[in-house]
């Protein structure tokens, strides 16, 4: 298989909203990332899909006002630079639905990809139950929910290939899908997506510290299963939204 990180812009807003800090006023750069997988077996899977291209006016006001958007790259031009069309995708996995993930679904209607979208069941069920109770948080109704969308829910580890396992995690919302690959030139990765925001979450064990967690438990046994599976693996893991890691990535282009 091959694996190729995306870049798709950034946003710009408080660090406390990804990490514990002391610096309350102290901010940080988001990218928003989406991964292409090109697989013998499965064809062209895409994980996440970035930002909507209408997050000026389709976001809620508490989202444009706690993560603003400050540069936007469509999911459908990081494709072409790498010389594909949304029509191209075999397959969509969304880490989970919130608007930075699930914001770039739209230029797939039409398209087989549409058919074909691996979520996690409780993060589906979390998504429609926080909209239609007012508490909608970070999740966006009208990224999702088209007429000729099919979700294809999981709800247990689900191996798609030998090299390509998606792994549930419990934290963030009720159901974070993470990738396990295995890649010729680097070995194991895991890529954990929101549950571990940068590479300092992980290595001192700092959960966010904004309002996304009702507590930090969650985060904390997350954390212990991401670190058993590391040691198990001898995996690399690539974090949620760690800009430098994730521009180190990028650079690499095609990792085989
Ligand atoms: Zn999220």
């Amino acid at each position: 298989m091959k694996l190729c990180t995306l870049y798709l812009g950034r946003m710009e807003f408080l660090r406390l909203q990804l990490i514990a800090c002391q610096d309350e006023t102290e901010l940080v750069t988001s990218p928003t990332p989406a991964f292409l997988i090109s697989h013998p077996e499965l064809g062209l899977i895409l994980y996440d899909t970035g930002n909507s291209p209408f997050y000026g006016t389709e976001y809620t006001q508490f989202i444009r006002e706690t993560y603003p958007v400050v540069e936007f790259i469509s999911i459908e031009d990081a494709l072409a630079k790498k010389g594909f069309k949304p029509s191209d995708v075999d397959m969509i996995i969304l880490s989970h639905l919130h608007f930075d993930h699930a914001g770039g679904l739209k230029y797939f209607r039409g398209t087989r990809a549409i058919k074909n979208v691996v979520i996690s069941e409780a993060d589906l069920k979390n998504a429609y139950y926080s909209i239609a109770t007012g508490n909608s948080g970070a999740y966006i109704k009208s990224l999702f929910d088209f007429e000729d969308i099919c979700f294809k829910p999981i709800s247990e580890t689900t191996q798609l290939a030998p090299d390509l396992t998606l792994f549930l995690q419990e934290s963030h919302t009720p159901g974070v899908i993470g990738l396990l690959l295995n890649t010729q030139s680097h070995g194991n990765l895991i890529l954990t997506s929101d549950t571990v925001y940068l590479q300092e979450s992980f290595e001192k064990r700092l959960p966010p510290g904004g309002g996304i967690n009702k507590t930090t438990d969650e985060f904390f046994q997350n954390l212990d299963k991401i670190r058993q599976m590391q040691e198990e693996h001898n995996a690399t893991l690539i974090y949620g939204h760690d800009y430098q890691q994730l521009m180190d990535w990028v650079l690499k282009g095609w990792v085989e």
